[in-house]
């Protein structure tokens, strides 16, 4: 593994570690992109346990692996109305939470990685004031014509310079597309004022559902997750940057049921991912789907049934035994300053 010239040591590891044996990453499995079919291992990290998957692209060559319909095409819906009301509902519950943990009162969030601008509109119906990035230049500017927020084309370098300025800075499921998240971590913390709340969610690569998918499980998604993460990683990685953990939860209704539904299907061998793919609006597919594709799909729809009862008890095992399949975290920010590493 070390000696392909696109690995590189996990960004845990020290100017002067980075030949030893001991960061030699371990081998999780290997894995295949459902839409392009290209192969990537995914490996851990001995020292840390961060999970990466490699090799490590650029973000030239990652980008290919973005299709246009990543995102669906302006102005349309990329699920049915139905799941897209789900969402908002949901998104609306998120912004509350943060809200409690900032005061009690609307300030000014950041949204970094806002996609089509769900949450940042949940924040925005609270009486926030809202900013957000977004790495596709064009969404990024949808976004800002729809809602009038401050919506750059970027990551957090959009908005290097306002540090200090924001009471809350939101990393929805974003941390796993990024390559060097303890630095994206530390860099929210200098955004954020002292006290910020910090709303991170990401999959959790050892949850149960992730087990017993494996190199099949839904939320895996090589290339595009580039960092896979378990709770103990986050909270560490969290604590670094210093950030002190309020609560954690793992309950995302609009995934759950679903990626627990899809992963076993994937599991049982239909073509991966496939419904998920067949539930995105036409424009919005990731890859094209022929006559057996649909046969696939009439399996599929027949097998969530009873998958689905299934569901339940699992959920309720769960969240009990906190392992559920992704885990959102509010932190704060502590003035406490993290040990060296601060710099940006
Ligand atoms: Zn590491």
């Amino acid at each position: 593994m070390t000696d392909n010239p696109e690995w590189r040591p996990c960004p845990c590891a020290q100017p002067a570690d980075e030949s030893p044996v001991a960061w030699r990453p371990r081998l999780v499995f290997a894995a295949r992109d459902y839409v392009t079919g290209d192969a990537f291992t995914v490996v851990e990290c001995p020292q840390c346990g961060l999970v990466r998957t490699q090799p490590r692209l650029s973000a030239a060559a990652l980008a290919k692996y973005y299709p246009k319909s990543y995102h669906g095409a302006a102005g349309a819906r990329r699920f049915p109305s139905v799941v897209e009301w789900l969402q908002n509902c949901l998104y609306a519950g998120r912004a509350a939470r943060v809200e409690r943990a900032a005061g009690g009162r609307p300030g000014h969030v950041l949204d970094v990685g806002c996609g089509r601008g769900h949450l940042l509109r949940a924040f925005q119906r609270r009486g926030w004031q809202v900013a957000g990035t977004e790495i596709d230049r064009h969404t990024a500017e949808l976004v800002r014509a729809e809602t009038g927020a401050d919506v750059r084309p970027g990551l957090l370098e959009a908005f290097a310079g306002a540090d200090g300025g924001f009471d809350a800075v939101v990393l929805w499921h974003v941390l796993e597309h990024l390559h060097d998240p303890a630095q994206v971590l530390r860099d929210c913390a200098r955004l954020l004022r002292p006290d910020g709340t910090l709303f991170v969610g990401v999959p959790d690569v050892r949850s149960w559902e992730a087990r017993i998918g494996g190199n099949k499980w839904f939320h895996l998604d090589v290339p595009r997750h580039v960092t896979h993460f378990s709770r103990p990683v986050l909270r560490d990685l969290l604590g670094r940057a210093g950030f002190a953990v309020l609560a954690e939860s793992s309950v995302a209704p609009e995934y759950d049921l679903f990626s627990f539904v899809q992963t076993m299907l994937n599991r049982l061998g239909l073509r991966h991912n496939i419904l998920y793919n067949a539930l995105r609006s036409g424009a919005a597919r990731l890859f094209p789907m022929d006559a057996t594709d649909w046969l696939q799909v009439l399996v599929s729809v027949l097998l969530a049934m009873p998958l689905s009862a299934l569901f339940l008890p699992w959920m309720l095992a769960t969240v009990i035994l906190r392992c559920g399949a992704t885990v959102a975290i509010i932190a704060t920010k502590t003035s406490r300053l993290p040990g060296g590493g601060q710099t940006g």
